[in-house]
C-alpha cells in the first residue's frame, strides 16, 4: 500500500469543506480542514502537507496572503478555488506561486485529477499511460495535458486534437483525417475547423511556452515531434 498523501483543505463554507473532506476521504486521501486564514497559515507551515486546497475569501488572512507568506518559507504545491470571474485572484495566485487554480463552483472529478497531478513525484508523473514529447506531456486517462508540469487548460475538443496528435507524434496528419478522427464523420463543416483549433493549442501552448510544438507540413497537414 502506497502511504496516504496529506491534504490542507482551507475553507470557510462548512458545505464545501464538508463536501471537499468526504470526497478526498474517500480517496483514501488523509484530510485537515481550516476554516481561518491565519489558522490556515500557521497549520500549513508547522506540517507537512503533500498539497493545499486554499479558498481565496477567508476569516482574518485571506488566500492569497496566507499563499505569500506561505512560499517565503515552504513550496508545497497549492491549488486556489475562486470564485467565478475573479481573475484578479487568479492571475495573482499564480504570480505569487499556485501551482493551479479552479474556480467555483467546480466539478469535483477535475479537482481530483488535479490533485492526483500535483501530488505525484515527477518521476511517478511519466507514467506508463502518459504520452510525452519533450517536455509536453498528456494523460488520456485523467484527460490533463501539462508543459514542464504546468497544467495546459484545455477544451474538450482542444484536448482531444493534441492526444490525437500525440497518439500520432512524428507522423504527418492530414486535416482530413484530424477532422474524421477528432470531430467524427458526421461532422459537415469545413477542414478549416482543424486550423482554428490548431491556432487554439498553439495560442496555449506554443505561444506561452515559445516553443513551436505542432508542425505545419504545407500541403499535407500537422505533426508534432
Ligand atoms: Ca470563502
Amino acid at each position: 500500500m502506497p502511504e496516504k498523501k496529506n491534504i490542507l483543505v482551507v475553507e470557510d463554507e462548512p458545505q464545501i469543506s464538508r463536501f471537499l473532506q468526504l470526497e478526498l476521504e474517500h480517496e483514501n486521501y488523509i484530510c485537515t480542514v481550516c476554516a481561518d486564514g491565519r489558522e490556515a497559515l500557521d497549520t500549513a507551515l508547522s506540517r507537512d502537507f503533500d498539497l493545499i486546497v486554499l479558498d481565496v475569501m477567508l476569516p482574518s488572512l485571506n488566500g492569497i496572503e496566507v499563499l505569500r507568506r506561505l512560499r517565503q518559507q515552504k513550496q508545497t504545491p497549492v491549488i486556489i478555488l475562486t470564485a467565478r470571474d475573479q481573475v484578479v485572484d487568479k492571475v495573482t495566485g499564480l504570480d505569487i506561486g499556485a501551482n493551479d487554480y479552479m474556480t467555483k463552483p467546480f466539478a469535483i472529478e477535475e479537482l481530483l485529477a488535479r490533485i492526483r497531478l500535483h501530488t505525484k513525484n515527477s518521476v511517478v508523473q511519466m507514467s506508463e499511460s502518459n504520452l510525452v514529447c519533450g517536455r509536453l506531456s498528456v494523460n488520456p486517462d485523467a484527460r490533463i495535458a501539462t508543459y514542464d508540469s504546468h497544467l495546459i487548460d484545455l477544451t474538450k475538443k482542444e484536448f482531444d486534437l493534441l492526444l490525437f496528435l500525440m497518439q500520432n507524434r512524428n507522423i504527418v496528419v492530414s486535416r482530413e483525417k484530424l477532422l474524421d478522427s477528432v470531430w467524427g464523420f458526421d461532422f459537415y463543416g469545413s477542414t478549416n475547423v482543424v486550423d482554428v483549433y490548431v491556432r487554439y493549442l498553439r495560442s496555449k501552448i506554443d505561444d506561452v511556452y515559445n516553443v513551436n510544438i505542432i508542425e505545419t507540413v504545407r500541403g499535407a497537414g500537422y505533426v508534432i515531434r
